[in-house]
């Protein structure tokens, strides 16, 4: 029996490059894979790498043809399939909305009871429809769901949305969001969780949490210490190193990255200087 974890990766597509930086960076090493090659294997850990597309990356673990897979969350849900979600990745962020023409009074999905509805993703719509207690007529679509109104196919869409730009470029307006979704890695649901597994998900964790933090670091006079430090936020408690000049100190802290814009400068306000941001490759809580 072997021991070796095999892992379904996008194979093309938006998820397929964040997928791949991420595997890299959490230090796996994976051999680079030619042009049209299937599967590669991992340098120096015993993961085994199947490329397939995104959509088809449920099926393969739900059928235990690979022990995990990196997909979307909207695309678990769209097949219903029977999947654990190992880890959130932190990319390919995206919601499904509720559109409908720029013009129309309609806001929000139960003002489209009995009309009709452009979706390529009829599982989620359904429940949403469902849930809001309406019937509408779900037109399913593989792709330029945006279109449908325009050609009087139906009176919304509900789609895919990251930034909203294609939504106004087709002259439509969001109305309401029904599902939220990003990347994750899935597992088979009750398979045991091996060795592997567990250390394949830790380290992508730890990519994951330090994409997020920063390592701050900066000088300010022993006297405005206690100030300085009331500043910054940090969940632990910051390191303070005594320097040469002993009327000035150096603190080092971890801080979310989401936060250094609005930090530095009341940082410089309060006597901080030589304020430095580093990035982290990697975090283990
Ligand atoms: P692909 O069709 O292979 O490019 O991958 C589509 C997947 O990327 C979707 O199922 C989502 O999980 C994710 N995604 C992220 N942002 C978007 C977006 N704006 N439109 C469509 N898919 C997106």
């Amino acid at each position: 029996m072997t021991n070796r974890l095999s892992l379904a990766m996008p194979s093309k597509g938006r998820l397929r490059e964040p997928s791949w930086s991420l595997l890299e960076a959490s230090g796996v090493a994976p051999q680079e894979p030619g042009e049209r090659v299937l599967q590669t294997y991992c340098r120096n850990a015993d993961i085994d790498l199947l490329f397939v597309r995104a959509d088809d990356v449920p099926e393969y673990v739900q059928d235990g043809v690979v022990d995990c897979g990196i997909t979307g969350r909207d695309l678990v849900a769209e097949g219903n399939y029977d999947v654990e979600v190992l880890l959130n990745l932190g990319f390919g962020y995206c919601s499904l909305q509720v559109a409908v023409p720029t013009e129309s009074t309609f806001t929000s999905l139960k003002d489209l009871d009995g009309l009709r509805i452009a979706t390529s993703h009829p599982t989620i719509a359904q429940r949403a429809l469902d849930e809001a207690g309406i019937t509408a007529e779900l037109i399913s679509v593989g792709g330029s769901v945006e279109i449908a109104p325009r050609l009087g196919l139906a009176e919304g869409i509900i789609d895919l949305v990251s930034t909203g730009s294609t939504l106004r470029t087709n002259g439509l307006r969001s109305i309401e969001t029904i599902f939220e979704s990003e990347a994750v890695v899935i597992g088979r649901r009750g398979a045991t969780a091996s060795q592997n597994r567990n250390t394949l998900v830790t380290m992508l964790q730890s990519v994951i949490e330090a994409r997020k933090s920063r390592y701050l670091l900066f000088n300010v006079p022993t006297k405005y210490l206690a100030e300085v430090v009331a500043e910054l936020p940090t969940a632990g408690s910051p390191s303070v190193l005594t320097l040469a000049d002993s009327d000035v100190v150096s603190v080092h802290a971890l801080v979310p990255a989401s936060d250094i814009w609005a930090l530095m400068p009341k940082l410089e306000a309060k006597g901080a200087s030589a304020i430095l941001t580093l990035p982290i490759e990697r975090m283990v809580r």
